[in-house]
């Protein structure tokens, strides 16, 4: 467990300095600091075996009683939150109270205590433990990309309880931030997502940590809260005291400590073209996504959690592009049963309100484990390079019942608004076929039980993420519903440089004319069988690449939530012509940076209204 020590005090340097951190939530701000330190944890004896386990297990259970209580009152406040805030720290909150009730957890530290341990000690050592098998599983290899992240997550969250309940069996207090003057910067060493949701909006004008990074909990909140904060700004205080001034730039990492007149003349222009920039955004939402020479495409959203759902509808998102169902099968040792996943996606639809859910079943494999699926032995199986392997819909077609349930409850689901199917990973005619029997047997047995699903089926589709699958589009039109392009997996295959790898990032590039080329191929394989396409990969929510994209084809394109609006404004901005002309250029370029550069130039030429 890291405890937060105050730093030695140095003597701030004089003078305008500059830090770079992780910009996480956007937004520029000027202000003074307001530094926020935080009580020194209790010291404890981890050495002790003699401790009468009677009277440390009543100690413990006050401890539960106390934290419980404390995350009622937090969960209180969340109506003061803005929606997604809400959402964010409503799940938190929730698995904070699963740890606290019956839970591995508890089992783990009661046990502790019959060896005589000292309550804290043992909790301590516990909710360590717990945190190092999900950084580090014995026996299995150690998390890779998007595990990692949730990993990371887990363990944060089981050190965090851990420290709780630590403070309240010790009765060391918690800092408060309601004494903090309005306007004021916070600045602290780190900040916990149950400290972030204590933080009003309205008083505060940016938060800055020296640790921290942009995948947390605290950064989502913070994003969701909308105020501009840059975590991970190494050397933040020995420099900066109660009221040293400071400008935050959330969109570049920036922190500048004492800033120059010239410095925070040009923060307060700043400041004022992103609350503008904010209101046009804002306008933007209800405005449709059509080209100046008036095409009107569709913009979706992915969603990897249903609790980015509220972040879906701010955006003006017309629909889900794209759910990856992956998250199902993440943190949980069972696998999620047909009714289960019944309950997940029917709220979802319901949400929607007749935009359509495109939901991919599962795509396990490759860079992805699951605790669920490794128990009842699916997962890896040794493959010399998994990426190759069994993933997608090959691991499904291996694993049948895991379709069939996923379908069953998709259908079951389906009657509450549109819905989409989509399978991952598609490689040949052959996997579209298996699949497509399964799926219909799977809705002739759901309507001799009586079950009402929609007839016909929602539409099956495909993820088109292999070359293999771009070249062969043409006759996979035939066999699929849909085609949506995953140009993050495209990339990968197409470039053969690993996505996740960071020697190969200089290789692995989406604007590559091999990918573009793929893409074209695809977009005119789906025109010709009268198949709608779209693109759900990253690059779907890079606004230089759009016009490309449109140029090449496609009318459809599925981002996160957040990325919406400005890919809008580009959209709105931009002409046919233009985007046709980049595309028969780009397909003939002789390498991506060519792209690149042709692309910033034309970006360079729209005008956004508002851009000032
Ligand atoms: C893709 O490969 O582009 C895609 C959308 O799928 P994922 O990122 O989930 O692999
Ligand atoms: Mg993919």
């Amino acid at each position: 467990m890291k405890a937060t020590e105050r730093r030695p005090k140095q003597r701030p340097r004089a003078g305008e300095v500059r830090l770079e951190g992780q910009p996480v939530s956007p937004g520029v701000a000027i202000g003074y600091a307001a530094v926020a330190h935080e009580p020194a944890p209790p010291s404890v004896d981890m050495a002790r075996r003699d401790c009468n386990p009677g009277h440390e297990r009543t100690r413990l259970h006050d401890a539960i009683g106390r934290s419980v209580a404390q995350l009622g009152r937090l969960h209180d406040r969340l109506a003061l939150l803005p929606e997604d805030g809400q959402v964010e720290i409503g799940s938190l909150l929730e698995v904070y109270r699963r740890m606290l009730g019956p839970s591995r957890l508890r089992r783990g530290i009661e046990a502790r205590l019959e060896h005589g341990m000292l309550a804290e000690a043992a909790v301590m050592q516990e909710t360590e433990a717990l945190a190092t098998h999900m950084l580090a599983p014995p026996g299995r290899p150690a998390p890779q990309g998007e595990d990692a992240v949730a990993a990371r997550r887990r363990a944060g969250e089981f050190r965090e309880i851990g420290r709780r309940l630590v403070r309240n069996l010790s009765g060391t207090p918690y800092r408060s931030f309601s004494a903090l003057p309005d306007g004021a910067i916070l600045v602290a060493e780190q900040l916990r997502p149950a400290d972030a949701a204590l933080i009003d909006p309205s008083r505060i004008a940016a938060v800055v940590t020296e640790e921290g990074g942009s995948t947390g909990h605290t950064a989502i909140l913070l994003r969701a809260l909308g105020i501009p904060a840059v975590l991970a700004a190494h050397g933040l205080l020995a420099q900066v005291r109660r009221r040293t001034r400071l400008v935050v730039d959330g969109v570049t990492g920036h922190v500048i400590i004492r800033p120059s007149s010239r410095t925070a003349a040009a923060a307060r222009v700043d400041v004022a073209a992103y609350a503008r920039e904010r209101q046009m955004l804002g306008r933007l939402r209800r405005l449709p996504a059509r080209l100046s020479s008036g095409e009107v495409l569709t913009l979706q959203a992915n969603l990897e959690i249903p609790a980015e759902l509220p972040m879906v509808a701010q955006s003006g998102a017309a629909g889900i592009g794209l759910l990856r169902s992956e998250f199902l099968f993440m943190n949980t040792d069972t696998l999620p049963d047909e009714d289960r996943q019944e309950a997940i996606y029917l709220p979802l639809i319901e949400a929607m309100a007749g935009d359509p859910v495109t939901i991919r079943v599962v795509d396990w494999g490759s860079e992805k484990n699951s605790d669920a699926l490794s128990r009842v032995g699916i997962g890896h199986g040794g493959d010399v390079n998994p990426a190759l392997g069994v993933r997608g819909i090959r691991l499904l077609l291996q694993h049948r019942t895991l379709l069939e349930t996923q379908f069953a409850a998709i259908l079951r689901a389906a009657n509450a608004g549109p819905v989409r199917v989509l399978l991952p990973m598609v490689s040949g005619v052959g996997e579209v076929r298996a699949a497509r029997d399964i799926y219909a047997r799977i809705g002739r047995r759901l309507r001799r039980k009586g079950v009402e699903i929609p007839d016909p089926l929602p539409p099956l589709g495909i993820m088109i993420e292999t070359p293999a699958a771009a070249l062969m589009a043409d006759v996979l039109a035939q066999e699929a519903e849909f085609l949506a392009i995953g140009t993050n997996d495209l990339t990968m295959y197409a470039l053969a440089a690993d996505r996740a790898a960071a020697d190969v990032t200089a290789l692995y590039d989406p604007l590559h004319p091999a990918v573009l080329r793929l893409l074209r191929m695809t977009a005119d394989a789906g025109l010709r069988q009268r198949r709608p396409v779209s693109l759900c990969g990253e690059l779907a929510s890079d606004p230089l690449a759009v016009p490309l994209l449109v140029g090449l084809g496609v009318r459809s394109f599925s981002m996160h939530a957040s990325a919406v609006p400005r890919v809008k404004r580009t959209i709105r901005a931009a002409a046919m012509d233009d985007c046709r002309r980049m595309a028969c250029r780009a397909l003939e370029a002789t390498d991506g940076e060519e792209v690149r550069a042709m692309l910033t130039a034309y970006a360079h030429d729209l005008r956004h209204p508002g851009d000032g």
